[in-house]
């Protein structure tokens, strides 16, 4: 069992981030699941790794080439793929996981995890998708996604889809208690 981690290249500006960041790493590592990622050493994405790898947990980095140096490739990681694009770079970290979390993050942390929320909303695949909500962190974005159920561009059961939760050991047991909804994504005639 693995689970993908999408997470800010960047520390953010309170330390709550980085802390949850290694409290993810270490409890996934403790309960034996392993983490794919991006691959990079900087920002959240360096911490969560190094939790992981600091408990003997399995790390998978994947990083396209051209961010090898940018993103400072973590030099410590036993298995990093590098691959050509971002796109490969997606498909790969959606292939080797059983399951996707969000920590806080900036826009290419939102951009993944809603590419593999929308995955799920067509059925491609039915792990689950989560967010960790540290600090309210993701408050405003739960309501606007409210808002989109309130006007009808998203169903109740696509949005329920999306775990959110405060507490790691709470997000962990969601995920492992998940079940993909049989909901069409396609809204029928008779449905409007
Ligand atoms: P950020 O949340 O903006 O700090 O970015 C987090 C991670 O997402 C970084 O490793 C970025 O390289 C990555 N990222 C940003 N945009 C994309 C994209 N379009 N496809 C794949 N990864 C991306």
């Amino acid at each position: 069992m693995r689970y993908c981690v999408f997470c800010g290249s960047s520390p953010g500006r309170l330390p709550i981030y980085g802390t949850a960041a290694e409290q993810l790493g270490h409890a996934l590592a403790e309960s034996g699941t392993g983490l794919v990622y991006g691959g990079a050493s900087v920002g959240l994405m360096g911490v969560v790794a190094d939790a992981v790898q600091s408990r003997g947990g399995e790390v998978i980095g994947v990083i396209p080439r051209s961010l090898v140096e940018k993103e400072a490739a973590h030099a410590g990681l036993a298995d990093l793929r590098i691959v050509d694009s971002m796109h490969q770079r997606k498909a790969l970290m959606a292939e080797l996981s059983d399951g996707f979390i969000a920590l806080p993050g900036g826009i290419g942390t939102l951009e993944e995890l809603f590419e593999v929320w929308t995955w799920a909303q067509l059925g491609h695949h039915g792990k689950p998708c989560a967010l960790l909500n540290v600090n309210g962190f993701y408050a405003g974005l739960s309501s606007f996604l409210d808002h989109l159920v309130a006007e009808a561009f998203l169903k109740p059961a696509h949005r329920n889809v999306l775990i959110v939760e405060q507490d790691v050991g709470t997000l962990l047991a969601a995920l492992r208690n998940y079940e993909a909804p049989q909901v069409t994504k396609w809204i029928a005639a008779t449905d409007a």
